[in-house]
């Protein structure tokens, strides 16, 4: 069975996964952008099921996004890395930081790029089945502080 292993900078949390990933984005999205530090998120998800924490503890910080869903990151406390996100449109499936797999750590295809609203100017052509402005189903529809509007004119 295909497996995977990955963990977070400091080395004390690690995990592997079993089984192929149900879908992988790259999200340009204010909150992936601000919860990764980066120009953009880069999420493979698995059912919950197919992940194991092997070792080491997690930290986990709530917020509701401007859709007004329910967002978990879950994150070393030790170096701070990012390692899991839960998202309530996501039920049921766990999202993997994609750069915290081990050496070849880009090892899937993306389904979806999503967010392209707030992609950063100097990026170029991303490779991935569907691109999307925002995404299925998306409005705004709870009010969020400026720093953290996915697009301010809004
Ligand atoms: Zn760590
Ligand atoms: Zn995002």
């Amino acid at each position: 069975m295909e497996e995977h292993q990955g963990g977070c900078l400091c080395g004390q949390l690690r995990y592997i996964t079993k089984g192929a990933p149900d879908r992988a984005a790259v999200c340009h999205c204010r909150y992936c952008q601000l919860r990764s530090g980066s120009a953009f998120g880069n999420l493979v998800y698995f059912a919950d099921d197919q992940i194991e924490i092997v070792a080491g503890e997690l930290k986990d910080f709530h917020f509701t996004s401007e859709s007004g869903y329910a967002w978990q990151t879950r994150f070393c406390g030790t170096c701070g890395t990012t390692v899991f996100c839960h998202l309530e449109r996501r039920a049921g499936l766990t999202a993997i930081c994609a750069g915290t797999f081990d050496p070849p750590s880009f090892w899937f295809d993306l389904n979806r790029e999503v967010f392209t609203r707030t992609k950063a100017p100097y990026l170029g052509d991303i490779t991935a089945s569907e691109h999307a402005d925002t995404m299925a189903g998306y409005s705004a529809n709870t009010p969020q502080p400026d720093y953290l509007k996915g697009k301010k004119e809004e």
